[in-house]
């Protein structure tokens, strides 16, 4: 990758942009169908306004607590701001998550879905929905295995009434990320899901070739954090 440790985000989001849709081109995909999340955790408002001023609209955070610092003020400017969720949810801040956020890709268990659930009853607001798999079966990692997958969607459609959106994958960090890629890709078709949450700054051209919707990008537009 050349050195872009001189470039402004903004500038760094905008090459990233031409070059998606490249990419979209070169695998005969819509731009249009692929969504950048830029992701913002760790950095303050005073780095994220001007991607803010530069017309980029969709975000990331890890932490619901960090969010909800940092973009009420945000959003209070730019209204047409879409959060995604990103990381671990856990149930107790499931209405906060709710409120806050319009998509949240780390569903990963019955107790987070119904929490959800009764969260999304009681706002009446409903953010979309991703399905986190633990591709690589990782003890320590988030997200539904492989194997329970099936059983949780199913569960989630049928006693929680929740509409899921696709699936969410963070392969293992030492791995070569196309083959999680392509599991994940298998397994949405299985389950009838459009959407893929899957590549990050290292590995978002693989993902793409691969059928990503949603690539969550943070190194890449904000440089290193802290
Ligand atoms: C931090 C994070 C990203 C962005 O990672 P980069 O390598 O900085 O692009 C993407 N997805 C998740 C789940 C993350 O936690």
């Amino acid at each position: 990758m050349e050195d872009t440790s001189e470039k402004t985000a903004a500038a760094r989001l905008r090459e990233l942009k031409a070059e998606l849709s490249d990419l979209a081109r070169h695998n005969a995909r819509a731009s249009g169908d692929i969504e950048l999340i830029a992701v913002s955790k760790t950095h303050g408002a005073d780095a994220i306004r001007p991607v803010l001023e530069a017309g980029h609209r969709v975000f990331g955070e890890n932490r619901v607590q960090e969010a909800a610092k940092k973009w009420p003020a945000l959003r209070q400017a730019y209204p047409d701001t879409q959060l995604h969720l990103i990381g671990a949810l856990q149930s107790n801040k499931a209405d906060q998550a709710v409120d806050l956020f319009d998509t949240i890709h780390s569903l990963d268990r019955p107790k987070l879905a119904a929490a959800l659930a009764r969260a999304m009853a009681a706002s009446g607001r409903r953010p979309r929905l991703f399905v986190q798999v633990n591709t690589g079966d990782e003890p320590q990692k988030a997200g539904v295995s492989v194997m329970d997958l099936a059983d949780f969607v199913e569960q989630c459609r049928t006693e929680y009434k929740l509409q899921i959106d696709g699936l969410m994958c963070l392969p293992p960090a030492h791995e070569a990320a196309g083959p999680h890629f392509a599991l994940l890709g298998k397994l949405a078709a299985s389950l009838d899901m459009a959407h893929l949450s899957m590549g990050m700054s290292a590995d978002y051209a693989e993902a793409v070739s691969l059928g990503a919707t949603h690539i969550r990008l943070g190194t890449a537009i904000f440089g290193p954090r802290g």
